[in-house]
């Protein structure tokens, strides 16, 4: 008998089995893939020599979580690489905008909009570190810095849209904010998109956006083998399928979304909690492609290539109208697309003078239309020539991302909708949104607060919440 069992060795998997295994508590994890990571994988997807981060690239969100930042991971292998600049955005016919880690430098691009980017930002960069523990909570605590939180939250509450047109005058810095936003993966006309804007901006800032030596996979493989120190155990190639199949435990921690839980759990569920699982809504999905190309992408704008991040979109109107079309159900032949060139600053990702590019675009949910076409287009728009570099591509379109990760349902790669009505209490509208009530079963996955991302922090809640459900059982 185990005191817990978790299942998934996703980022949230793993912090949770750490965050229970401190405790001393005996933790086994069970893993549907042959390794560890969920969506943190890297692999050689292209040509050989070429590594490819699977899914997730850049890590902000790691670097800056109030709970991994406390675990030895540098002991285990992991380092992290800071390129010259975060994120360059670039124009068509003028100088990319870049978001420098230095605010003064950044504002610097930004013309007339240099002191209202700064007044936008700065108030929170100062206080990141109040504010991290509360944002990246649930909501079932007063805040401990009600004034700071009130005033994030009447900006953060806001449209990407809104907030980008009244509160910048130049294309520059509209550019800039919708494209931080558009991470959120709604149509940036809904309220609160300014809030994932708004937060990736400040730990731009305040921490940069930097990426693993060697390839995120080094992330979850530090925290499997900090886990494994704490005397935990992990058992790879094991799909849980029913909870049958699992040995006794005191407590089930699922590291999966509502639709798998409700397959896996079945009828073990109050019948109110699964109705409220099945009216859950997953976001839009994803289509990726990662390219291995013979030589560094020859950006317009050089300086792009100093940046670990480049966001291709162009103006926020246009960035708007994609996301809007993915909102409507339609693909858009304009996509905005994230693209990152780790290999820029990681020799070990490709073979010498060979580079590695990592990008997607939105599209609907479950949508299997191919993507690449147009994510090519946006990349030679703002890099003539892109094309001819190209060696080898290989792309993952919805169904691809779901048979890669049982938890990329319709390709959703943030375990949910993280809109207003289901961000804070996600998934079934609780307070305290990890345990399953009246059963001995939690979650703490991405379908948890604080949603999707690299910062394992809902499986240190939902870790925190069965261990006060133990200490009660045995009080
Ligand atoms: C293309 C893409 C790009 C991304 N980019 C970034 C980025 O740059 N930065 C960032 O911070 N985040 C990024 N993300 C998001 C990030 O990867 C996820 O939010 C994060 O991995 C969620 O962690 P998790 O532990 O909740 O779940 P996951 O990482 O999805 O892990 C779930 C694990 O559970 C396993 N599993 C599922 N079902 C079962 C079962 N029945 N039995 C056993 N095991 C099971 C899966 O195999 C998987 O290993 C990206 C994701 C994708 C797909």
């Amino acid at each position: 008998m185990y005191d817990a069992i978790i299942i998934g060795s996703g980022p949230n998997g793993l912090a949770a089995a750490i965050a229970l295994a401190q405790k001393g508590l005996s933790v086994k994890v069970f893993e549907a893939a042959a390794t560890v990571g969920g969506g943190t994988r890297t692999q050689e997807l292209t040509l050989p020599g070429f590594h490819h981060d699977v899914c997730s690239a850049i890590h902000p969100m790691a670097v800056g979580s109030p709970f991994l930042k406390t675990l030895p991971l540098e002991q285990y292998g992991l380092e992290w690489i800071h390129p010259a600049y975060p994120l360059a955005h670039p124009l068509d016919d003028e100088p990319a905008v870049i978001m420098h880690r230095s605010l003064n430098d950044t504002i610097q691009e930004l013309g007339a909009d240099a002191r209202a980017y700064h007044a936008l930002f700065a108030p929170y960069i100062e206080h990141w570190e109040e504010l991290a523990p509360e944002l990246l909570s649930p909501l079932n605590s007063l805040p401990s810095h009600p004034l700071l939180m009130s005033k994030f939250g009447l900006r953060a509450l806001r449209s990407a849209e809104g907030l980008a047109d009244t509160w910048f005058q130049t294309k520059r810095a509209k550019a800039l904010f919708a494209g931080l936003a558009a991470h959120s993966i709604l149509p940036l006309d809904q309220i609160s998109t300014s809030a994932i804007g708004l937060v990736l901006g400040i730990i731009g800032h305040k921490i940069g956006w930097p990426l693993p030596k060697g390839g995120s996979h080094k992330i979850t493989k530090a925290l499997a083998a900090h886990f494994e120190s704490l005397g935990g155990e992990i058992e790879t190639e094991a799909k849980i399928e029913t909870l049958r199949e699992l040995p006794q435990a005191k407590v089930i921690l699922f590291g999966n979304t509502p639709k798998q839980i409700l397959r896996i759990a079945g009828n073990q569920l109050p019948d109110s909690y699964a109705h409220k699982l099945r009216s859950f809504k997953y976001g839009a999905g994803v289509f990726k492609i990662d390219i291995a190309l013979g030589g560094p992408i020859p950006w317009k704008d050089e300086r792009c290539g100093q940046a670990g991040t480049v966001h291709l979109g162009g103006t926020l109107h246009e960035i708007v109208q994609s996301e809007r079309q993915i909102g409507q159900g339609v693909c858009p032949q304009k996509p905005y697309v994230l693209l990152t060139q780790q290999s820029m600053f990681d020799s070990s990702r490709a073979p010498v003078g060979k580079h590695t590019v990592w990008a997607y675009c939105h599209v609907p949910n479950g949508s299997t239309q191919d993507m690449t076409e147009p994510i090519l287009r946006q990349i030679e728009r703002f890099a003539p020539g892109f094309r001819d570099l190209m060696l080898d591509y290989h792309t993952m379109n919805t169904s691809a991302m779901e048979a890669y990760n049982p938890n990329y349902i319709g390709g959703d790669i943030n375990g949910g909708r993280q809109d207003i009505t289901q961000l804070f209490t996600r998934p079934a509208g609780l307070l305290n949104p990890y345990n399953i009530p009246g059963t001995s079963m939690f979650i703490c996955s991405s379908s948890t607060p604080p949603g999707g991302g690299v910062h394992g922090m809902c499986g240190y809640h939902a870790a925190q919440a069965a261990l006060k459900y133990l200490g009660t059982k045995q009080g």
